[in-house]
């Protein structure tokens, strides 16, 4: 069957609302993604017929909802291909699961004068984690280039690898460029000089199937809400072994096995790193927005998404006197730009007012702007959701930008 924009569309009730009385055009997606009717009704039935406290109570509601939770889990974990169930652990979002690790790993592993490689191109949310324990255990953090076009210096990875390297984490896709980084090459170089892998799959799980068991990360971390499921709600992939090796990164309920006030024994993965109470109706919400991904097909999703990118890029260039950031060979469907010398900000404000939502700024990866010499662009991120239409909307807003400054 296919792939029908329209029909997809009829899924998402906040995409039928006007803004400034023009329809909404949103294109901020690599931020967050708006969500189907069938999370927001898997979430409501979740509050309205089944709250009740996980894997703690013998009640009916408790062994209902721990059941669901469960169910997630396991479809995360065939979601993603992971070897084990219990190498899927809920967080609050990628950004608490790359600080659990860089806790863990630093904890377990790090000492001074040890190294951990990240790229030009990070999310400051796999950056400073790793800043943070650098600056704990006396470690040093270094960077992978990257090219003019928005790629990595691939070449440089083995000469940035010395005896002293303990772990290797980067982004699967940029949140700013678009880039899809060769993780294929990656982890084979990483791994032939033993030092681990994590790969931040937050711009990448809702774009382009994932398989960690063929990719052979050692580590994996996402988001709910840009994967149109809830916020609060993200995973941690972790090989086994590691789960078993790392100490947990919370203490507190759930996680333990017994306790006194001498000493505390851990429960096993993946609850050992589920402490206290965790989000587990948005877990449940996670689990629906997987169903509605994988009901369209992620092969679907992907080729549309790649036509939109592929229109976009040729109708914003040919505008004129636009510089796009990220020209990879291989990209997602992200767009950044920036218009003349016309400041993002004021851009960003227009096109706002004619419904079309763009983000603007330095979208968390401050390292990267300064690469670039800006102080930040305009990024346009399409989703699953989004049609030539809007792109053209989104044209038209850029035209009418350039005018106002001419
Ligand atoms: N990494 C990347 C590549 C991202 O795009 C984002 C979100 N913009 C994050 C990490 C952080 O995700 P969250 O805010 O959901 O924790």
């Amino acid at each position: 069957m296919s792939y029908n924009v329209y029909k997809v569309r009829e899924d998402f009730p906040i995409l039928k609302q006007t803004v400034y009385g023009h329809p909404l055009v949103y294109l901020d997606n690599a931020a967050t993604t708006q969500k189907p009717q069938h999370v927001i009704d898997t979430v409501n039935k979740c509050m309205s017929a089944s709250n009740s406290s996980i894997h703690r109570g013998v009640h009916y509601l408790s062994e209902i909802i721990t059941e669901e939770y469960e169910n997630t889990r396991k479809k995360v974990q065939e979601f993603i291909h992971a070897r084990h169930l219990h190498e899927i652990v809920f967080t609050s979002g990628t950004t608490s699961s790359v600080n659990g690790i860089a806790f863990s790993f630093g904890e377990r592993y790090i000492g001074p004068g040890d190294e951990i490689i990240i790229s030009a191109m990070e999310h400051h949310a796999n950056i400073v984690p790793w800043q943070m324990m650098c600056q704990r255990k006396n470690a040093v953090l270094k960077v992978i280039p990257i090219t003019d076009e928005g790629e990595l210096v691939i070449e440089d990875i083995g000469k940035l690898i010395t005896r002293k390297t303990r772990l290797l984490s980067i982004t699967h896709i940029s949140n700013v460029l678009g880039t899809i980084n060769p993780v294929e090459k990656i982890i084979p170089i990483a791994h032939r000089h033993n030092v681990p892998v994590l790969i931040d799959a937050a711009q990448s799980v809702q774009h382009i199937p994932i398989d960690v068991e063929k990719m052979d990360c050692d580590f994996l971390v996402f988001s709910g809400h840009k994967m149109y499921g809830p916020t609060g709600i993200g995973v941690l992939y972790a090989k086994e072994r590691w789960l078993e090796e790392l100490p947990p990164f919370q203490g507190g309920g759930e996680m333990i096995d017994i306790v006194t006030f001498e000493k505390t024994t851990y429960n096993q993965p993946p609850l050992k790193f589920e402490a206290g109470t965790t989000n587990f109706i948005g877990a449940i919400g996670l689990g629906a927005a997987i169903d509605y991904i994988s009901s369209l097909g992620l092969d679907g999703i992907g080729k549309h998404e790649h036509e939109l990118l592929e229109y976009a890029t040729g109708k914003i260039s040919e505008l004129g006197e636009i510089k796009i950031y990220g020209t990879s060979k291989k990209k997602s469907a992200v767009i950044s730009f920036l218009i003349g010398n016309i400041h993002q900000l004021d851009a960003g404000m227009i096109m706002d007012k004619m419904g079309v939502a763009v983000r603007t700024g330095t979208h968390c990866a401050q390292p990267l702007m300064r690469r670039f010499g800006i102080e930040g662009n305009i990024r346009a991120s399409f989703g699953l959701y989004n049609t030539r239409e809007e792109i053209d909307v989104l044209c038209t807003a850029i035209q009418k930008v350039k005018e106002m400054f001419r």
